[in-house]
């Protein structure tokens, strides 16, 4: 997703090309961040329509029961689903994660995340991270704040995706608050709870960004790549992966696979 959101402007996700390049081998034991988890990145969750183009089909309107699908390949593959406090947490001070993590985030505030994602989550024991555009809440096939409030004490975790979906390299000197503060608190006031963690849209981040999330008061961020993490920054550019609708059992696997190279 390139361009902010008008409250009548309808969400296409986020852009960018999936290039996953080929697996680095075996993690390489380091003193930190021994492990790369990898991180899915889901928009909707609903049947394809006509007005679904290739694109979106592919890689940002996922049906459900392909979604259903690739939640039961990673259970049985004995996945085991983080949050980001885990994650942050294992980067910054090599805290343990399980044999097999996981993390599974849901982008835009879509409401089939709250109808879809959430059930098939908990049926399954599952966790996921909600990033969340705080513009469209409440609004009609979006999430709701009584939704944010249910996932969370569902064990969910609720993490920011701005005000309106403005990339991070656009911002004026006023739009630091509106899209990075603003939305930070407002979302704690919703769920109760911490909210430190943070999702570029568009999954671009830039160097100008990094101190002002920090300041904001977030702990981590991710973009949308398959390049590695910034060594020098590397808990404000966790790497996510979009997920491909295509995406089942082993070429699933295949790709959570290659999303663990090392940071
Ligand atoms: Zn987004």
């Amino acid at each position: 997703m390139e361009e902010r959101v008008s409250r009548r402007t309808l969400l296409a996700g986020a852009a960018g090309a999936l290039a996953l390049a080929g697996c680095g081998g075996p993690v390489t034991p380091v003193a930190r961040a021994a492990t790369t988890v990898p991180v899915l990145c889901y928009h909707d969750l609903r049947a394809w329509t006509a007005r679904d183009n290739a694109h979106g089909r592919q890689l940002l309107v996922l049906p459900p029961d392909r979604f259903r699908a690739q939640l039961d390949t990673l259970a049985e593959a004995g996945f085991a689903t983080i949050s980001p406090d885990a994650y942050a947490a294992h980067v910054a001070t090599g805290a343990s994660l399980p044999d097999r993590p996981v993390l599974l985030s849901f982008d835009d505030s879509r409401g089939n995340q709250a109808t879809e994602a959430l059930p098939q989550l908990q049926a399954r024991g599952m966790t996921g991270t909600f990033f969340v555009m705080t513009i469209v809440l409440d609004d009609p096939g979006w999430l709701s704040r009584d939704d944010l409030r249910r996932m969370a004490d569902a064990g969910m975790t609720v993490a920011a995706h701005t005000y309106d979906h403005g990339r991070v390299d656009r911002y004026g000197e006023a739009d630091w608050a509106v899209q990075l503060e603003q939305p930070r608190e407002e979302l704690e006031r919703v769920v109760g709870r911490p909210v430190e963690h943070f999702a570029y849209p568009g999954g671009t981040w830039h160097p100008p960004a990094l101190h002002r999330l920090a300041a904001a008061g977030y702990r981590s961020a991710y973009q949308l790549s398959a390049q590695p993490a910034d060594p020098g920054v590397p808990l404000m550019t966790l790497r996510r992966v979009l997920v491909d609708s295509g995406w089942e059992g082993p070429t699933l696997l295949a790709a959570v696979e290659a999303a663990r190279r090392p940071a």
